[in-house]
């Protein structure tokens, strides 16, 4: 069976990211990579969306960006700019379209369906297959979304929508998010951020239906694609052994506290493109710790107080909105930090604090 230099389990979102970064700065020309993916075709089945706090590779593969945003409570609403920082959201098709193109032009590339189809023995292995232990306690962001073109023109496609919290709570953390692409087409979604033990909150189809049609008074539409997901709002256990490094969901790049993952990949491939000449002594690339540590209290509240959540969220906009985006994308000084912890509930985040090694 044949060896490779490297070895990319999973060519999704990092896997083909790590790839892209190694092929395009030439540490493919001498080396063998091997990518192991079991699907057949790739087509758009995720939209990535995310605010733009440095550069990335990707801008060709952009839907849409967006200079400002609104947020909503029952009976309010804040409508926020974010010039400095586009939120961008990448449509997957183009991006798997465009790596497959770059890394087709290289024979030292290879794709498999089957780990078993290839040697390990002598391989660096860059892993993005996540494991999950079925631990009830565990919290997720899940999510079901439609992208619905309307008949007639309905949408401001200059302002997108973060989070409507104006919908049932369920005793859990509950929005919509809705990206206008066009006057007539966007992209809305059903959000929870909850245990994946109640059953009630996943009739998705319904909840979809009745926003779109009672709420966002939409009734001529018609649905032209369809997404689905979990994303995990805990770590996977991300050991680093001696020839294997976690990338992707399974490498902890998803920030806890908003599920935000896409930027952060590139970031680690870019540590991992600079440090693969020497990739066996190179140290695990990991979101700076504060940050694990402030979102495992933010957690801990969301967890015991869900019903504040949505004025928590709403309230933390009271800071700059530069400063709470640099915030949510692991960008902020310590200064900004504060500024956005001094916008939160002292009360229940001080328990959460005395309580967040239960
Ligand atoms: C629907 C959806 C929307 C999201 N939206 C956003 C967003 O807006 N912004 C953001 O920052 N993050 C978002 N995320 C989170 C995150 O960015 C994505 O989940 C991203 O795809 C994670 O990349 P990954 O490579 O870790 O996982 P994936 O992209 O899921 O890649 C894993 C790959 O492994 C393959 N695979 C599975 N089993 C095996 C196996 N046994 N052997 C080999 N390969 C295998 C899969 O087919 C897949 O291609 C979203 C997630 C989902 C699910």
């Amino acid at each position: 069976m044949k060896e490779f230099d490297f070895v990319i389990i999973g060519g999704g979102c990092a896997g083909l990211s790590l790839a892209y970064e190694l092929e395009t700065h030439k540490k493919l020309e001498n080396k063998t990579l091997a990518i192991i993916e079991p699907r057949f075709e790739y087509r758009r089945d995720k939209t990535w969306s995310f605010w733009k706090v440095f550069p990335h590779s990707f801008d060709d593969c952009v839907k849409k960006s967006w200079k400002s945003f609104s947020i909503n409570l029952p009976y309010k609403t804040k409508h926020l700019g974010c010039d400095n920082f586009l939120y961008q959201t990448i449509d997957s098709g183009l991006f798997y379209e465009k790596i497959n193109n770059k890394l087709k032009e290289n024979k030292n590339i290879s794709f498999f369906k089957n780990i078993n189809d290839i040697n390990l023995d002598n391989a660096f292995i860059f892993n993005s297959v996540s494991y999950f232990n079925n631990d009830k306690n565990n919290i997720w962001q899940h999510f079901f979304g439609v992208e619905i073109e309307t008949k007639n023109n309905y949408f401001d496609e200059s302002i997108f929508n973060l989070m409507d919290f104006d919908c049932e709570q369920k005793n859990s953390v509950h929005f919509f998010y809705t990206l206008p692409f066009e006057k007539n087409i966007a992209l809305v979604e059903t959000t929870w951020l909850s245990k994946m033990d109640d059953n009630s909150i996943k009739d998705y189809d319904n909840q979809i239906k009745n926003y779109i049609e009672n709420h966002l008074k939409i009734k001529d539409y018609k649905i032209n694609y369809k997404e689905e997901g979990a994303i995990p709002l805990f770590y996977p256990s991300n050991i680093r052994e001696k020839n294997k490094i976690n990338i992707g969901t399974a490498g902890g790049m998803t920030r806890l506290s908003t599920g935000y993952t896409f930027l952060n990949i590139q970031q680690h491939s870019k540590y991992i493109r600079e440090n693969i000449d020497n990739i066996y002594n190179t140290k695990i690339f990991e979101i700076d710790k504060k940050y694990h540590f402030l979102d495992k209290i933010f957690l801990k509240v969301l967890e015991k107080n869900p019903e504040k959540m949505p004025n928590v969220f709403y309230n933390m906009f009271n800071a700059s909105t530069d400063t709470v985006i640099k915030f949510l994308s692991n960008k902020s000084n310590f200064l900004e930090d504060l500024s956005i912890i001094l916008k939160m509930p002292k009360l229940p985040f001080i328990k959460a604090l005395l309580k967040i090694n239960d």
